[in-house]
């Protein structure tokens, strides 16, 4: 079966009724017989009809045991953590999503975990930081926004070897490119506002457990800390689903014509994209991605300049400035300035989060439209003083 076919029939027809779409059961409680007997539901923040049905298909689309459907991504983030304890510590892939970086270092280090950033795009890297002590090793391929990729599949080995579960956040990929499970991992995070909802209309997160062992622990952090999707923005989220194999083939066909033009405009200086064949991990992205490479390209100015990048990112009529990705809509944003603020210039700069670095999130317009709103963005250049 294809992905495309599997997608669309793992979303349920509903039992009581045969509706076609699956029904919002916006309720906050379920009647009980007597005491204790129910129709499988009872309370709202512990199941809900609506987002069970979100749960299983994400489930089945990542091979794991079981999904869990969550506010946001962060929180989606915050309750693998939960299942740590003072005295644990995690390996992560050093440029990390930034909500995650601040999760990790403003709330959990002072609650006693300890958190090492490594760069994992060298597998055998991780090896130096992994300890008895290690209960994570927590990776993203690729990452936001210079598009590093990671051996999952290696990684997977050497932290099981020392006792380490495997979160994977697919954020980037999605569950059409990438499935962490197949390749080793025991978590999968998504932040489902992105690829998974797709149409930058809603907040979610999702976690997949590869086992039932696993599954249990979240759907009891889920329900002791409650911060659980609401039915509405489930539904949508499965509406959204619907078409992500359509719309993730058309945006990594789309990004890969456009990163390939980038390559040709003289004022443009370093490319980073999966896809292209100079990408220091290409090979591994190719094999663990299905051949998809997503939509995310970033790209910075033979003129290194905040000035510069700002004339770019306000000159372009269909890629909209804004944060977030993975929308229908093609987006653009200055990292140095939105996504990594916070982020001393420094450090910023050794992640290599240059000052004219631009990261797009292509959508599904027409590429020739898209590649002439960069290039007419470009020549704006010319306006810029040096
Ligand atoms: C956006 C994002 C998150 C956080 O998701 P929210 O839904 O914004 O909380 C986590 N990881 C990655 C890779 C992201 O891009």
């Amino acid at each position: 079966m294809s992905k495309a076919t599997q997608i669309l029939h793992s979303i349920p027809v509903d039992q009581l009724t045969g509706s076609i779409s699956v029904p919002v059961y916006q309720t906050s409680t379920f009647v009980q017989e007597v005491p204790g007997l129910n129709k499988g539901f009872d309370y709202a923040r512990s199941n809900n009809p609506t987002r069970m049905a979100l749960e299983d298909i994400i489930a089945q689309l990542e091979g794991g045991h079981s999904a869990y459907a969550f506010a946001t991504g962060l929180a989606a983030i915050d309750a693998i953590v939960k299942l740590l304890k003072a005295g644990d510590e995690i390996v992560a892939v050093d440029d990390i999503y930034g909500g995650a970086y601040r999760l990790f270092t403003q709330v959990y280090e002072k609650l006693g975990i300890k958190i090492h950033f490594v760069d994992t795009s060298d597998a055998t890297n991780i090896i130096d930081f992994i300890t008895e002590r290690t209960k994570l090793v927590w990776l993203e391929s690729p990452t936001n926004p210079t598009l590093k990729i990671s051996d999952i599949e290696t990684i997977a080995n050497i932290a099981h070897v020392n006792g380490a579960l495997v979160v994977v956040d697919n954020t980037f990929a999605s569950p059409v490119a990438q499935n962490p499970i197949a390749l080793g991992a025991d978590f999968v995070v998504h932040s489902g506002t992105k690829y998974i909802a797709g149409h930058s209309d809603l907040v979610a997160g999702i976690v997949v457990a590869k086992t039932k062992e696993l599954g249990e622990k979240i759907k009891f952090i889920q329900n002791a800390t409650g911060g659980i999707l609401g039915p509405w923005d489930c539904f949508l989220t499965i509406r959204g689903i619907e078409t992500l194999e359509l719309r993730y083939e058309r945006i990594s066909s789309n990004a890969l014509e456009l990163a390939q033009f980038l390559k040709s405009i003289p004022q443009i200086d370093q490319v980073y994209y999966p896809g292209l064949i100079d990408h220091k991990n290409h090979n591994i992205a190719k094999k663990q991605q299905n051949n998809l490479f997503g939509g995310i390209i970033s790209f910075t100015l033979k003129v290194d300049t905040v000035e510069a990048a700002v004339k770019v990112v306000t000159s372009t009529h269909y890629f909209k400035l804004a944060e977030s990705l993975g929308g229908a809509k093609s987006l653009l944003c200055h990292p140095a300035q939105m996504t990594h603020a916070s982020v001393p210039r420094e450090k910023r700069l050794r992640s290599g989060v240059q000052d004219s670095l631009i990261r797009l999130s292509v959508g599904i317009e027409n590429v020739e439209d898209l590649k002439q709103d960069i290039e007419q963005a470009i020549a704006q250049l010319k306006f810029v003083n040096v």
